[in-house]
Order: structure tokens, then sequence, then C-alpha cells
């Protein structure tokens, strides 16, 4: 199916006008036309290309909290990305309590959340992407990895019902990080079955151990409207330390720059007028990457979760290259277009469209789809494990609530003193009063090693493991930042200094406001342990048990640490 611009913009006057999407009086709520003004994309040049990444398995609609820390440090203090809820919107323009401000930032969450309804959703992303289409049929959708793990679903069909929703959704060409979690052999499975002459999957990056060879295709190059582009794909290049090496034995990451410039003149040379970097770097490693490989005319990139409106321009030795990110979870899709003519780029236009799924009709495809891979799990999705009287949400760069809860239960459940759970940037949303059903908790937790750990450690080793997470955090060469966000810690207090050099920025821990003494040895839980061997139960199934110990979750008081040195940094929000 596919409708026209002038019939999609009807359906949307039809949305608004009968109050379907929005009927609040509230200030906040949305002005009868919000629908149309907000995606409403007059076509502009000869070459276009749609951007989503880090969807992170979410079929359905859902809330997602922006951060509310999301520290700069060094030469990343005060830019984008590392801007956070008023400082955000007064960088880029955008009215507070509007659509716009709920969608990039935390502000107001609750409230605003209940006004503007769920975000994505892969069918209502469909509808968006086939509007887009419609006034551009040359646009290549550009899918930027972690799409094939985050749900219960993708977990439990190995990845199958995002395989299939991406071929429905018209993706074009992709580059991976999670989906290597999956497995070396399921992941070539993938590419070489269902991928086979519909997607292309793109890696400049990754190369067998042995010999170096290339393991993905490095780049294509596609014709628009006569002009010839190419893309190169970027894999995470952390991706055997920040996840498990074992799953991907025989190859090797890495930023590999120099390769990338190899890869852009090489196309160049073939004949593309412009190209673009689809890229799962993480935007801090893209932006130094842009300043110093040459030739790229746009970096797409993911990984961080950004969602930043307006493109950063950055110069380097022969030009400027742009770099966006489109945030996650299915909440935004990126449309950039060039204007090529006289083989360069002579102008762009950029918009991160936020994909409010009552403004967006669900495409009835796309619907069955869902329905239909969902069918065989209705039950165990949709039952009710608790009730939460809190907001539950995840992201920021040192604790959310969801994670609060998955260290208290851990410390309760294995009878730990401390507990670690990873400082990952997925996991969906949810509204004080809503039932937490087990498609929720595995929208935190589905992973393929989820097992818990119990183990002894030392107040040294403590520190060591959080003094190495705090620097692929904050390491002030963004090269060197190789994770996610910091860890998150039960029962174990601290003060945190970004700013101060690696090995010193980690001080002050106590438990029980008394003081960690370094050869003490002290009991703690984990989860999602790197190493292979781990035996204990998963971690859903220690979720599972303490929501039937606790079936009404209060607000919890989060445990983050003293930040020391960042008052005024305007990637921190008290
Ligand atoms: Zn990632």
């Amino acid at each position: 199916m596919s409708i026209s611009r002038r019939e999609f913009m009807q359906v949307l006057a039809i949305a608004s006008a009968g109050g379907m999407a929005i009927s609040h009086k509230d200030v906040l709520a949305a002005k009868p036309g919000m629908s149309e003004r907000l995606y409403d994309l007059p076509a502009f040049g000869n070459v276009s290309f749609m951007h989503f990444t880090d969807c992170h398995a979410q079929l359905m609609p859902l809330y997602f909290r922006e951060p509310s820390v999301n520290l700069g440090v060094a030469g990343a203090l005060g830019k984008a990305p590392h801007l956070v809820g008023d400082a955000l919107l007064k960088q880029f323009g955008i009215a507070s309590h509007t659509a716009q401000a709920h969608a990039f930032t935390y502000l107001d969450f609750e409230k605003a959340a209940k006004t503007y309804g769920k975000v994505g959703g892969f069918a209502h992303l469909a509808t968006l992407i086939k509007q887009v289409r419609a006034s551009r049929p040359h646009a290549l959708l550009l899918d930027g990895g972690d799409t094939w793990q985050g749900s219960a679903t993708a977990l439990w069909t190995n990845g199958q019902d995002m395989v299939d929703a991406c071929k429905l959704l018209g993706v074009n060409l992709m580059s991976p990080h999670w989906e290597f979690t999956l497995g070396a052999a399921r992941v070539k499975e993938i590419i070489e079955k269902d991928f086979k002459g519909k997607i292309n999957f793109l890696a400049q990056n990754v190369k067998t151990t042995d010999f170096g060879d290339q393991v993905f295709e490095p780049y294509v190059i596609r014709e628009m409207n006569g002009v010839p582009v190419a893309v190169i794909g970027q894999a995470f290049p952390y991706t055997p330390i920040a996840n498990p090496r074992h799953m991907v034995p025989d190859w090797t990451f890495g930023i590999q720059d120099e390769n990338m410039q190899k890869m852009v003149d090489e196309a160049r040379q073939k004949g593309a007028q412009a190209v673009i970097v689809l890229s799962h770097n993480g935007m801090d490693v893209d932006l130094k990457m842009a300043s110093r490989v040459t030739g790229i005319d746009a970096i797409m990139g993911g990984h961080t979760h950004d969602g930043i409106p307006i493109p950063t321009v950055v110069n380097n030795a022969k030009g400027q290259t742009l770099v966006t990110n489109a945030g996650s979870n299915g909440k935004f899709l990126g449309v950039l277009d060039l204007d090529v003519r006289a083989g360069k780029v002579q102008g762009f236009k950029y918009r991160l469209l936020p994909v409010f799924s009552n403004l967006l009709p669900a495409d009835a495809e796309m619907q069955a789809h869902i329905d239909r891979v969902r069918a065989p799990y209705k039950q165990k999705l949709d039952e009710k494990l608790a009730v939460s009287e809190g907001l539950l949400y995840r992201r920021g760069n040192f604790n959310g609530s969801w994670d609060q809860l998955i260290v208290d239960a851990l410390m309760e459940v294995k009878g730990a003193e401390i507990a670690f759970s990873p400082g990952f940037r997925w996991g969906t949303t949810i509204l004080p009063g809503q039932a937490i059903t087990r498609d929720n908790l595995m929208d935190q937790v589905a992973i393929t090693y989820p097992a818990t750990t119990l183990t002894e450690m030392t107040g040294d080793t403590i520190k060591t493991i959080l003094e190495d997470v705090c620097d692929n955090l904050f390491n002030p060469d963004p090269y060197y930042q190789q994770g996610g966000d910091m860890v998150r810690v039960g029962g174990l207090e601290y003060s945190c200094s970004p700013n101060a050099k690696a090995g010193a920025r980690i001080n002050n821990m106590t438990l029980n406001g008394k003081g960690i003494e370094a050869s003490k040895k002290y009991k703690v839980a984990s989860w999602a342990p790197v190493a292979e061997g781990a035996q204990g139960e998963a971690i859903w199934d220690v979720m599972e048990t303490y929501f039937k110990a606790h079936k009404v979750i209060k607000s919890r008081k989060l445990n983050q640490p003293k930040l020391l040195g960042m008052d005024g940094n305007p990637g921190f929000a008290k």
C-alpha cells in the first residue's frame, strides 16, 4: 500500500479534528492542526535518506523518558548531545510545553506523556515512512542497528519478528551492534537467507581475526535521480568489549578511521557524488571521526540514543560533515534531504520527526504482522506481575528508577549487600499507576546472556570496577568511551568527579554509612556477565520472584552518586 501525501494529510486532519489523538484542555494539549504541522515535509533536493536507529525491537507504541543527566566533559561540555531539559530546548529553539519539547526532553514527563500519548510503534512508524516516501520515492531507508534486541518477542523468536518487520518496513541498508548478541552464526543466517536481495548489512570495521578480510559489505553505491551516492556502514566498534566476546569469536572490530578514509575515497573514485556513513559509533565518536576523516557529507548515527533535532556541522581538512543522531525506541524518524548538483552537495535539510502514535494511524499491514508475531505469546506477555506507584524509567548517566528496582530486587533475592546493573540505554518507561506486565519487564532485561551472579569482592575490586566503567563514560577522548552509561549501583554510595583523571573519579565509597574497606570482602549481586560460563538464574526470574513478594512497587529513591564539579553543566538537571 502506498498513500499519496494529500491522502495522508487528510487522514491526519481527520485524526486531530475528531479528537482521536488529543482531547485535553490542558495547557500542554496539542493545538488543532498540530499533526499537519509536525509531519508536513515539503520535498527538497534530489537525494533523500530516512533514518531510524536503536529501536531495540520495540514493535508496539510505548513511553520513553529522555535523560535528565547526560554530562559532557572536556571538549564535549555544553555541546550536543550533552544537553538536557531546558538547556536542550534553548539550544535548538524549541518552545517549552509543546509536543516537540515532550519528544526531546524529560520535562513535565508524566503530564506530557498523558497529554500526547505513546510514541513509536512500527505500525505508526510505517505510516510515517510511507508518507515521506510519497513525496520522495527515491529515498533510501537506513536502519542504524540495535534492532533485533530489546523485547520479549525478539528474544523468543531469535530476532525473526524484527527481521520480518524491517523487510515489511522497506529498510534498504543496515549497520549493527546488539545484533551480534544473537551470535555470529545467526547474524550470517539472516543476511544470507532473509536479507538476500533486499537489505544490505554494512560494516566497514568488522574483519576476520585470521586474515583481516572484510566480513560484511563495507558500503554500497546507489543511484537517486541519476545521482550516485554511497552509504558506508560502521558497526559499534567496541562490540566485543561491551558485549560477550565469545559470541563473535572470529571477528575484530574497532573504529578504523584509516579504512573508513579508504572506503570514502574508493566510493568517490567510483563516482559517488555524496557519501553518507550509517554509523553505530555513538555521537561523540561520530563527531571526532567527522573531524578526522574527509569526504563524508553526513554521518547518520546512533548507539548513544540522543535525539538531536539539528545536525552538528563539523569542519575538517577538506570540508564539512554533518553529524546527526536519531534517538531510540522507534520514537523518531530522521529525514535528510540533499541538493546534489555539479558533482557535490550544494545544500541540505534535516528533520528529526517524533513518532506520536496517536497522530499517525497504524499501518494495517504492519499491524497485522505485529499481531501475528505476538499472538503465540500474548497471554505470557500481558500477564500483570505488579503495579508501579511511581514513574519507572531507565535512561540517564547514573541511575533510573527501573534500574533502582532491578538492583533492589537483586540485593533482596540474591542476599547481597551491594548490586550492579549494567548502564544500558534501552528500556521503556512506565507511568505511575500502570501495571508492570511481563512484556514491560522483558523490555528492560531481554538479552541472550541474562545470568545473575553473586560474588565476593574486596573493596579494592569494587573501586577498580567503578573506575573502569566511569572511564568508559568520561574519558576526555571519545575514542576511549567504550560502553554505555555508568553501571547502576545498589547499596553502595559514592561520589563521582567526571573531570578527574582515570582511577581518581570514584571516592567516598560507603555502605550503610560506613566506609568501604579496601581488603574487606562484600557480597555483590550482578547480571549480564560478558564472560562465558555464568550459571546463575536469569534476571527475569529474579525479578519475578521479587514481584511475587511485592505486588505494589513503591516509588523509590534513586541511589545516585554525589557529583562533584558538575554544577552548571547543561547536561545535568537537578
Ligand atoms: Zn548500540
